[in-house]
C-alpha cells in the first residue's frame, strides 16, 4: 500500500435505481410518468442566455416566492437546493453534529445511513415493526436527532399527523426531519401543519415524483427562520451557486401551475388503485401505499426470480437484496398502459413458475 492511499476518506456510497441506456418499461425509481407541466418547457424554451452567462441567484428568489405563495409559509422559512438529496445532505450536515446516535427506521430510504457514515454521524436504526410501521415509542429515548420518510420508503406506508406529533413532542431538543418525497401521493396530510408548533421540525419535499422533474434537481425544507438560516450558512460555506437558473425557472413555473400538478397526482394515485387491485389478484401481498409505488411480495414466487424475469421482459422494478426486505419488489407506478404490461408480463412469468 501506497503511503497516501491511508489519507483517501473511503466511504460506501449509495447505489441509485439503474438508469437504461434502452428504451424500458421504467418503474424502478419512482419518477413520474407524465411530463412536468407545460409552462415548464414553455420557459425552457424562451430562456434568455444571459442566465447561463451570469452566475445565478444563490437564494432562487422567485422559485422561493412561489413556494411561499403556495405552501402558505414564509420566505425566510424556506430552504432550496439540488433534489432533496441535496437538501437532506445540508441538513445532515447542519443539524447532526452531536455525539448521541441519531434514529432512522431500519427499513428506509437507503442514503440516512450513507449520510451518517459520510459525516461520521452516529446512528442507530430503530427496528420497524412486522407490518412495517414506525414504532412510536422507540423513538422517545435520547438521540441525536430523527430522521425518517413519511410515507417511508420503501413500504410506501404513511403514519398520520398525531404519530409525528408524538414524535416531535418526545423530541423536543434535537432537530426532527420528517422527508415528505412521497406525501403528495398520500391521503395523510403534510407535517408542514405542525410547523407552527414546532421550531425543532424541518420538512423535505422534492419535485422528483409529484411535479415530474426528477432530472432538473430541485428539492426544498420548510423549517422555522433559525432552522433555515443555520442551513443556508452550511450551504454558503460549501457550494453557494448550486442551482443553476434554468431549474429555478422551470421550477417556479412548476409550482405556480398547481392545477396541473394536481391533476397529475391524481392520475397517479388512480393508477395505483387500479394496479393495487391487479396485484392482489396475482397473489401479491403489500401494505397499502400512498406512495407512487406498491412495496410487494409474491406468495409463492420469490421476488428476485420476479425481478429477473421481468428485466428479461424490459420490464424494470427495484429489488433490494437486504434483510427482511428481500422477497419485495418496489413498483413505480407508471401510465396505466405501462401498468397493464407489467400486469401481463407477471401473469405470465407467474403461469410459467407455477407450471
Ligand atoms: N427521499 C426519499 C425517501 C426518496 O425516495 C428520494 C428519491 N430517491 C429522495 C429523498 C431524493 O429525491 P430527489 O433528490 O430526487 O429529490
Amino acid at each position: 500500500m501506497k503511503a497516501w492511499e491511508d489519507k483517501i476518506r473511503r466511504v460506501t456510497p449509495y447505489v441509485p435505481g439503474e438508469q437504461p441506456k434502452k428504451p424500458v418499461i421504467k418503474l424502478n425509481t419512482n419518477e413520474c410518468p407524465y411530463p412536468p407541466s407545460p409552462a415548464v418547457k414553455e420557459v425552457l424554451e424562451s430562456m434568455d442566455t444571459t442566465y447561463l452567462r451570469l452566475y445565478p441567484d444563490t437564494e432562487a428568489t422567485a422559485l422561493a416566492k412561489a413556494l411561499a405563495l403556495t405552501y402558505g409559509i414564509n420566505e425566510d422559512q424556506i430552504f432550496i437546493g439540488v433534489g432533496s438529496d441535496d437538501v437532506l445532505a445540508m441538513a445532515f450536515m447542519t443539524f447532526f453534529q452531536g455525539k448521541k446516535p441519531i434514529l432512522f427506521p431500519d427499513i428506509t430510504y437507503s442514503f440516512y445511513d450513507v449520510w451518517a457514515e459520510l459525516f461520521r454521524i452516529p446512528y442507530e436504526k430503530i427496528p420497524l415493526d412486522a407490518e412495517f410501521h414506525l414504532v412510536r415509542e422507540n423513538y422517545y429515548k435520547e438521540n441525536g436527532g430523527v430522521i425518517f420518510p413519511n410515507p417511508n420508503a420503501p413500504t410506501g406506508i404513511a403514519e398520520n399527523l398525531d404519530f409525528i406529533r408524538d414524535i416531535l413532542v418526545h423530541n423536543q431538543d434535537v432537530i426532527v426531519i420528517v422527508d415528505e418525497a412521497y406525501i403528495d401521493f398520500a391521503e395523510k396530510p403534510s407535517a408542514i401543519e405542525l410547523l407552527k408548533e414546532f421550531e425543532n421540525l424541518l420538512v423535505v419535499q422534492t419535485f422528483s415524483k409529484s411535479r415530474a422533474m426528477a432530472g432538473m434537481r430541485i428539492g426544498y425544507a420548510f423549517g422555522s427562520k433559525e432552522l433555515i438560516h443555520a442551513m443556508k450558512d452550511i450551504k454558503y460555506s460549501f457550494n453557494s451557486y448550486t442551482m443553476n437558473m434554468a431549474a429555478q425557472a422551470a421550477g417556479t413555473a412548476a409550482v405556480l401551475d398547481q392545477k396541473y400538478f394536481e391533476s397529475t397526482v391524481e392520475k397517479v394515485v388512480e393508477t395505483r388503485k387500479r394496479t393495487a387491485d391487479c396485484l392482489k389478484k396475482l397473489g401479491f401481498v403489500f401494505p397499502e401505499s400512498e406512495a407512487n409505488f406498491i412495496f410487494a411480495s409474491h406468495k409463492t414466487v420469490p421476488a428476485k426470480q420476479l425481478y429477473e424475469e421481468l428485466k428479461k421482459r424490459d420490464i424494470y422494478v427495484r429489488y433490494f437484496n437486504k434483510p427482511r426486505i428481500d422477497n419485495y419488489l418496489r413498483i413505480t407506478i407508471g401510465t396505466d398502459e405501462q401498468m397493464e404490461h407489467l400486469i401481463t408480463a407477471l401473469e405470465e412469468i407467474l403461469d410459467e413458475a407455477n407450471r
